[in-house]
């Protein structure tokens, strides 16, 4: 018989940065089907993670109850995700207790230790509200700026290239710019598989006459639409960017009205890029010299041209690099600060953007107020009525390094989860199995949340109200559909009551108490009042004034900078961390698929998802699998000096020879064990996308 729903909930999709608005359609508490709304980003488009990824949270193994360490569990580094032997390693206790716990373990380390002992990773797949409340409780609980995220690991390097070059660390146009652009350039992004939507839109503005340059060391699905594929080789972005940039001088392309009007540095950057012509750049980059020449010219000749990347850029120890020269293209054009020309780092999880923004970030307050500037200081020490810490907190990696250097001794995770998404993941779950108290606030039992002393179960994002930022700056309201399962609560009140416990006054009254307290101290979002926020559902900022419509187009007259031009910053080529060599021959780059997201542990427990991709895998070129005597499906091993995984060949030709492509997601093959966890020195973002490994049949 047909299922009638008894009510339909407006909400957004949990998964990608696009931000796509969609209404869950429910009945007795569960989803029976998600349909697409008319949103600004989506236009009732979903992909197959929006439209089939939400039966997570209904899945029997969502934590329903606080749980705690037993005294004589298993040694933590005892690594499994047996959950027939969650029992044998935690009990239950109510909530009291595990707040109590969790509240005095963290009071006691900081009395003792001190108050950098203690450390806090918050999530991109939170609110607004969760992020403000989190970073404010490590802020003026733990007392100290050890607070980080996920975006450390996707966009900082981008982040530190913008906010240096131009002042702001968002997007200037949003993705449906691309229907205004005569040309695009998507580089080192797989917009087909990981921001699906906007793929879409890039398809219908090529259908309109849209010249598509698509430039990455893989093929992915837009490269066949695209008017121009530039198959660079991997680590040779600044070369070929640069060589570019040589081309647009030389042939006198520069828009030189604009560099005299709005931007410092060129004569820098002109005398940089001398050195870099396109005959020179050619053999590094693997790309013909006319050809540079050729998509140089189209891209600084167009009426409009638009730049969209993603982390194929950012996940490099030369990941500032490579953003500060698409920066230094887009000035030295003038194709930025007007309608279908500008820069788009496509943001990964759907609230990094906003947890960003909030403040989850160890060295800025909230709209990107540096914690050691003294106005700025004395603006959130009158807000939160006590004082702060002065210095910059520790990023992700470096809270690891921190841990198993012994100055870092607590951890509070909520909804993160470093055990598999962190570089070098051995030596990450080795760092949080050291901890004397590890605090884990998720919906399942995460590789991160079996190392925890206490794990507090949360709240699904289909069961909490929120608001979320999406990619191109646009804060949209998420909503309550379901009820949490069992004794799961929301994470906004589980922050409040450790915060409570750790003797914080907090008062406030619900989640738009919460927004009202962060518009306060974010003018990007001074105008955007909750109840407009509810009424609207979805605002750009910045938004500074009530009444102001916001402006999904930014930098049109001024950049947000002291002199408000912006500035050109020379790159030069840095080689990767690890090159590959006789030991270790081979190029690993990992990634996400189109059906799983992150470390998997929502869409793996999606069924329709699930289904289609079940099992571990690693991308191969065909020649490689030959060479290796293995074919597609056979179950090889993967090395690096740092661990090893196994898992199943797959052929594909869209990665070059000697590059092996495989996704983060899988519990069972941690690819995370490889990486390298070299940094970026400016964004300390690890080098996900190249580091040195063999590989072997069985
Ligand atoms: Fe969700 Fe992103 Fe897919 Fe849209 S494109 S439905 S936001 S995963």
């Amino acid at each position: 018989a047909l299922v009638v729903p008894d009510k339909q909930v407006d909400s957004v999709c949990p998964y990608c940065g696009v931000g796509c608005q969609l209404t869950y359609h429910v009945k007795d508490n569960k989803i029976l089907h998600v349909e697409g709304r008319d949103g600004p980003a989506n236009h009732k488009r979903l992909c197959v993670k929006g439209r089939y990824g939400f039966d997570y949270a209904h899945h029997a193994q969502r934590l329903t109850v606080p749980l705690i360490r037993r005294a004589d569990a298993p040694k933590r580094g005892d690594f499994s995700m047996d959950p027939d032997r969650v029992m044998d390693v935690f009990r239950e206790a109510t909530w009291d207790e595990a707040l109590d716990l969790v509240a005095s373990k963290f009071i006691a380390l900081r009395d003792t230790h001190g108050k950098k002992s203690l450390a806090g990773f918050g999530s991109a797949k939170g609110s607004n509200e969760e992020a403000y409340l989190f970073q404010k409780l490590v802020r003026t609980g733990f007392g100290s700026n050890n607070v980080d995220h996920c975006t450390r690991l996707c966009h900082a390097s981008s982040v530190a290239a913008l906010l240096e070059g131009i002042g702001s660390g968002a997007v200037s146009n949003p993705v449906m710019d691309v229907m205004r652009a005569e040309v695009v350039i998507v580089i080192g992004a797989n917009p087909a598989q990981n921001h699906p939507v906007a793929a879409t839109w890039i398809k219908n503005a090529i259908n309109n006459g849209t010249r598509l340059i698509m430039m990455d060391p893989r093929r992915s699905d837009l490269s066949r639409l695209a008017h121009r594929f530039l198959q660079f080789k991997p680590d040779t972005d600044v070369a070929l960017l640069n060589a570019m940039m040589h081309v647009i001088v030389h042939e006198g392309l520069v828009d030189q009205d604009f560099i005299a009007a709005r931007t410092i540095g060129f004569e820098e950057l002109k005398a940089n890029v001398e050195g870099y012509s396109p005959e020179l750049m050619a053999p590094i980059c693997g790309i013909d010299a006319d050809e540079i020449r050729y998509v140089a010219r189209l891209y600084a000749t167009s009426k409009g041209s638009m730049i969209l990347w993603g982390m194929g850029i950012s996940q490099h120890v030369h990941g500032t690099d490579n953003a500060r020269c698409l920066i230094a293209l887009a000035l030295m054009t003038g194709q930025i600060g007007k309608p279908g020309a500008g820069l788009h780092p496509l943001r990964g999880q759907n609230n990094v953007q906003g947890a960003s923004d909030a403040g989850l970030i160890p060295m800025m307050y909230p709209d990107y107020q540096r914690v050691d500037s003294p106005a700025a200081i004395a603006r959130f020490e009158q807000l939160w009525g006590m004082p702060l810490d002065h210095q910059p907190g520790l990023t992700v990696v470096e809270v690891m390094n921190a841990i198993k250097a012994g100055s870092v001794r607590g951890m509070y995770i909520m909804g993160e989860n470093p055990a598999m998404s962190d570089p070098d993941a051995n030596h990450a779950r080795e760092a949080l199995a050291a901890l004397d108290h590890l605090v884990v606030q998720d919906i399942f039992l995460t590789e991160t949340a079996y190392l925890a002393d206490v794990i507090l179960p949360a709240s699904a994002f289909p069961e909490k109200t929120g608001s979320f930022t999406n990619t191109d700056r646009l804060v949209q309201m998420g909503r309550q559909a379901l009820a949490p399962p069992g004794q799961a609560k929301q994470d906004l009140w589980i922050i409040q009551q450790i915060a409570s416990r750790m003797g914080l006054d907090w008062h406030y009254d619900g989640v738009g108490d919460v927004f009202e307290e962060m518009r306060l101290s974010m003018p990007s979002i001074g105008g955007m009042r909750w109840d407009r926020l509810e009424r609207e559902q979805a605002i750009t900022y910045p938004c500074e004034n009530e009444g102001d419509p916001g402006q999904s187009v930014v930098f049109t007259d001024h950049f947000p900078t002291e002199s408000k031009r912006a500035r050109f910053v020379p790159a030069d080529i840095i080689p990767a961390n690890e090159r590959p060599d006789s030991d270790y021959p081979l190029v690993l780059i990992t990634g996400r698929q189109l059906e799983h997201w992150h470390t998997g542990s929502m869409t793996r427990r999606a069924a329709v998802l699930d289904a289609i991709e079940p099992d571990p895998v690693a991308l191969i070129h065909p020649l490689d699998l030959v060479a290796l005597g293995a074919a597609p499906g056979d179950v090889i091993t993967l090395e690096s000096r740092r661990g090893q995984v196994t898992l199943y060949a797959r052929a594909d030709d869209s990665s070059p020879r000697g590059a092996v492509f495989v996704p983060f997601c899988y519990y069972e093959a941690a690819i995370n064990r490889l990486t390298n966890p070299a940094l970026d020195p400016f964004g300390k973002i690890p080098e996900f996308k190249y580091c040195a490994i063999r590989m072997s049949i069985g």
